[in-house]
């Protein structure tokens, strides 16, 4: 039995770490594994000034980074690995690393997260930070008086283009058809809201700028032209998708592949795994609320434990 953990966690975003800090501070010895990108979606945002705590505002990197650490002082064993296979169903969970190693494990806490869709055009990346945004929430601030817009058509637009609405001078909503997907009540708000401006069956099929997004060139989908509009921000909301292919067939999950928990807990179906943040949270998606969720799995791992 030496060798068995009593806790493992996958992912290393701020559920993560928090599970682990929580689980190493209840004497639980976890073992967390990192995966590809440490740190999860936090490492590729910029300023955060919404995370209690801090005054003034911190950089998305720089805290996960603390986190980290924080989790590695309080007894958290790091591996810069990634999981490639896991078998959760029996009491001794086995979880395989991408060096070959296999992790033996009583209970298991999947924080691997979810990632924003993109468009896939030429020059996003470059401009990820620098007008390119996929959380109005995060990044809505910084565009006091400016124009902006948002791309889709789901709840997730509709919420953006509203929250926007709070800061911009005029928001574009680009839609790819001339129907949105997003609920009633929150088309109503759309439609209400004099900021709100809809560009129907269009889709973005260029960023242009130097430094910083400066305008983007649109294609009308119905009337097979394209034009170019000036901007100072876009926020790409088409969706997110759960890091859960390691797991399907094995936990049950939603139709969009997020992980069910039961009702105020991080239980998944199976005995003995947790689920904390993004991966199983398709409606906060916060830094914070993934945080919260990380600690409730730790205290459920350390009450099935005992
Ligand atoms: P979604 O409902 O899947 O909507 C994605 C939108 O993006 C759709 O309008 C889709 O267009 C458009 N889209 C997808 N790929 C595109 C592309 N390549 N180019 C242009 N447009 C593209 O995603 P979501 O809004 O993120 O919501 C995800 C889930 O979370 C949903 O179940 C939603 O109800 C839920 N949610 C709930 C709340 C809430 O209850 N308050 C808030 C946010 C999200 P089409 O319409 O043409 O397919």
């Amino acid at each position: 039995m030496a060798n068995i953990k009593e806790v493992t966690i996958i992912g290393s975003g701020p559920a993560g770490y928090t599970a682990a800090i929580y689980s190493a501070r209840a004497n639980l010895k976890p073992t967390l594994v990192s995966g590809l990108q440490p740190g999860g979606q936090l490492t590729i945002t910029t300023d955060v000034e919404n995370y209690p705590g801090y005054e003034n505002p911190i950089q998305g990197p720089w805290l996960m980074e603390q986190m980290q650490k924080q989790a590695k002082l309080v007894g958290t064993e790091i591996l810069n690995t990634q999981v490639t296979k896991v078998e959760l169903n029996d009491s001794i969970k086995k979880i395989f690393l991408d060096d070959g190693s296999i992790i033996e494990t009583k209970t298991a806490i999947i924080s691997t997260g979810a990632q924003a869709r993109w468009l896939g055009l030429e020059n996003e990346e470059k401009f990820k930070g620098h007008g390119l945004s996929a959380c109005a929430t995060c990044d809505g601030f910084f565009f006091k008086d400016r124009k902006v817009a948002v791309i889709g058509g789901g709840n997730s637009a509709a919420e953006e283009a509203l929250f926007l609405t709070k800061f911009a001078s005029e928001v574009f909503l680009i839609h790819r058809r001339d129907q949105l997907r997003a609920e009633k009540i929150l088309q109503d708000r759309l439609i209400n809201n004099s900021k709100i401006k809809f560009i129907w069956n269009t889709k973005v099929s260029k960023f242009i700028g130097d430094q910083d997004l400066q305008s983007i060139e649109l294609y009308h989908l119905d009337k097979n032209e394209n034009s170019n509009l000036d901007l100072d921000g876009v926020f790409i909301a088409i969706g997110h998708d759960p890091a859960t292919k390691l797991f399907e067939g094995q936990i049950d999950m939603d139709s969009e592949g997020y992980i069910i928990t039961k009702p105020d807990s991080t239980e998944t179906s199976l005995e003995g795994v947790y689920a904390a943040g993004d991966v199983k949270d398709k409606v906060y998606r916060q830094a914070i609320t993934a945080a919260g969720m990380g600690c409730m799995a730790a205290l459920e791992v350390e009450k099935f434990l005992s």
